[in-house]
Formats: structure tokens, C-alpha cells, sequence
């Protein structure tokens, strides 16, 4: 075991030391602390810390055995330790939702447990009063490198977001919402950080509705210690068991997923690079101007595409679009496209 080194870095549940070894790692206390409301609400439950090392090392290796790439390396040797590879973390807090609940419902009035479709995401700056932020803001703030890094940690939550939702419906469990927070390795790569733990989770019981996550602690529902306990004997598969979802299945027989097939609609609109002349634009301008227009400075001609999917996820429809896109529909060289996708419901209902 690599010895630990540097000034530990204690946050409100966990406590991180950088290892003193080659590979650059951390080794991540889990503490037995829970907080609600801006650590407003606060308690002490022992074990659980060790519970949501467990439940974290679980869900990030199922990510991992899906193609996601996280900060998860192995289990400490002490029960509430684990090790992952140190990151540099983007301050933001990434929150998915499969339905209305929490401050989406306080925030916007929504109605509670309205279906989200598709899921939404939405960006928080971690700050002590967590605000949400916007795409620009994260930029002129420098929150964020590039658009392309917001592009891809969105893509990335709405991937993982498939896989925990196939996953947790395995078990009988409704994934309400979750947060997730991402970093960027010495590589340059966008990794999942942080934890995945019931602290940071919305889980219903599909049949009774059953809460079992941190709202328990939140709204005084019952045994903290208990629900994590249950939860994770109910998600507790040997790392080898775990499923590899792909498209909404699973594969592994034991978390048979039916995938239902969904239709969508890509709108993509194909542009000429800024800068980069485009002869049909200057003509129309022209011709504008000629016509006694003065007040238009300029025209982008442009080439709009309607496209119609069917799949089985958000994600899957949005990736494919996206390729389509890039590699199809516009010369990447000269020209570039704005996508947004709509989800129709489902095939067959
Ligand atoms: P909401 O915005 O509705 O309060 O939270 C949405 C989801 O993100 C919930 O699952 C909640 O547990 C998680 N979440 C939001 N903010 C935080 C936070 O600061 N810490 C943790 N652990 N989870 C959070």
C-alpha cells in the first residue's frame, strides 16, 4: 500500500489524501457524517461511510464495465476508504432527472413525479449556495474550457444516466434524479468523479414507493443506517455479476431490461464556418441590401435538416444524430451545425 503524503482536503462527507505513489492517486475517506441544507441539518451515523464507499465502488465499477470512464481505482483496505485517481475537478454540480422532484418542483413549479422526457440536466456552480448556471456563464466564468467540454458532460450524464436507470429498474428501484460531478485527468480527459452514493440519489421502491436515499435523513422518514443497509444488499452483485447494459438491455439474465423503442426528431442546422466565405450568403445579402435593406449587415445561408430515430434511449438517439451530423450532413472543414433533439414518446403506444 502506497504511503499517504500531502495535506488531507476535508469536505462535508468525505476526506481526501493525495497517495504518495507514482500512479498520482487519492485515497477518499468516506465519513460518517450526514448534512442536509447547506450542513444546516447535520448527524452522525456509524457505518455509514462504509456504506457509501460500497455503494459508490458498486455503481462506478457497473459504469466502468459500460465504457465509462471514472476516478474509481479499488477499495481501501479500511471498509470506508476508497482509492481513485486524482482529478481536477470542474466546480460544478451535473443533476440529472427522470422526474420532477426537490427544487425542480420548488424552482418551477412542476408538478411532483411528472416524467422528465427527455431527462433533464441541469448545471449548479459549487459554491456554498449552489446556484444554477448557464452554458454561457460557465464559459465566461471559466468554469469550463470550451462548449465542446460542456457538450461532452452532457452526453456523458445522460449515457450514465441510462445505464444507472436499466440498472436500478433491475432491482425494482425508480432513479428519480442524482447529482455528478466531473474532472479532467493529466491526460486532458473528462472523468466521473466524486461519489455514488444514496447521498446523492433520489431511489424509490418501485411497488411501494419507499424511499431509500438521503431524503430519509432530509424529512425525518426513518433509519438512515437501515435504508443504506438495504440498498445496497438489494444492488449488491459480486463486481464480476454486474451487468454490461447497452441500449437500455441488459445482458446478464439476471437484470433482463425490456428496452422500449422511442421516436425522436433531430433538427439539424448546417452553417458556414465563421469567417469563412460562402458565396449563396453573400449573394442573398447583396441582393437584401440592393432591395433597400440597410439595416442587415449580413446573411448565413444555411441547410436545415429534419431527421427521424427510433431507439432505445435518449442518448443512443442523440449520439447517433450527432454523427450524422458531423459526418454526413456538414463538412467539418468549412462548416457547422447546431442539433437539438426531440423526443415523441414511444413507438408503440
Ligand atoms: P435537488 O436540486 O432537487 O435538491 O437535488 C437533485 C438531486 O441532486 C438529488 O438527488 C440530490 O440528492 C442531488 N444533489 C443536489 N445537490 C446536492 C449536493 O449539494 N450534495 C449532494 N450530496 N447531492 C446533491
Amino acid at each position: 500500500m502506497p504511503s499517504v503524503a500531502a495535506t488531507p482536503i476535508e469536505g462535508k462527507t468525505k476526506l481526501l489524501t493525495a497517495l504518495d505513489n507514482t500512479e498520482n492517486q487519492m485515497q477518499v475517506v468516506f465519513k460518517d457524517a450526514a448534512t442536509a441544507f447547506n450542513a444546516k441539518k447535520k448527524a452522525e451515523f456509524p457505518g455509514k461511510g462504509a456504506l457509501n464507499a460500497k455503494i459508490s465502488a458498486l455503481l462506478f465499477t457497473l459504469l466502468e464495465k459500460n465504457g465509462i470512464e471514472t476516478c474509481f481505482v479499488a477499495m481501501g483496505e479500511e471498509a470506508n476508504t476508497l482509492i481513485y485517481d486524482a482529478l481536477t475537478m470542474i466546480p460544478l454540480e451535473v443533476v440529472v432527472r427522470n422526474k420532477a422532484q426537490g427544487s425542480l418542483v420548488k424552482r418551477f413549479g412542476l408538478q411532483e413525479n411528472q416524467p422528465l422526457t427527455p431527462p433533464v440536466v441541469e448545471y449548479f456552480l459549487k459554491t456554498p449556495d449552489d446556484p444554477p448556471i448557464t452554458d454561457a456563464l460557465m464559459l465566461q466564468m471559466g468554469v469550463v474550457q470550451s462548449e465542446r467540454q460542456i457538450e461532452l458532460m452532457r452526453q456523458k450524464s445522460f449515457l450514465i444516466n441510462d445505464i444507472l436507470l436499466a440498472f436500478f429498474e433491475s432491482c425494482g428501484i425508480d432513479c428519480v434524479d442524482f447529482k455528478l460531478e466531473f474532472g479532467m485527468n493529466a491526460s486532458g480527459h473528462l472523468i466521473l468523479g466524486d461519489e455514488l452514493s444514496p447521498d446523492n440519489f433520489r431511489l424509490r421502491d418501485k411497488t411501494t414507493g419507499q424511499v431509500l436515499d438521503k431524503d430519509v435523513f432530509r424529512l425525518d422518514l426513518g433509519d438512515l443506517l437501515a435504508t443504506y443497509q438495504a440498498l445496497y444488499d438489494r444492488l449488491a452483485a459480486s463486481p464480476e455479476d454486474l451487468p454490461e447494459i447497452s441500449n437500455g438491455t441488459a445482458s446478464h439474465s439476471g437484470y433482463e431490461i425490456v428496452s422500449q423503442k422511442q421516436a425522436y426528431t433531430a433538427e439539424i442546422r448546417v452553417e458556414s464556418r465563421k469567417g469563412i466565405l460562402n458565396p449563396e450568403s453573400k449573394t442573398i445579402s447583396e441582393n437584401i441590401q440592393f432591395m433597400g435593406f440597410d439595416s442587415v449587415v449580413s446573411v448565413n445561408a444555411g441547410k436545415q435538416f429534419t431527421v427521424h430515430i427510433v431507439a432505445s434511449s435518449y442518448t443512443e438517439a442523440y449520439n447517433e444524430a450527432k454523427i450524422i451530423a458531423a459526418e454526413i450532413l456538414s463538412n467539418p472543414v468549412i462548416e457547422d451545425y447546431t442539433l437539438k433533439l426531440t423526443a415523441l414518446g414511444d413507438v408503440n403506444a
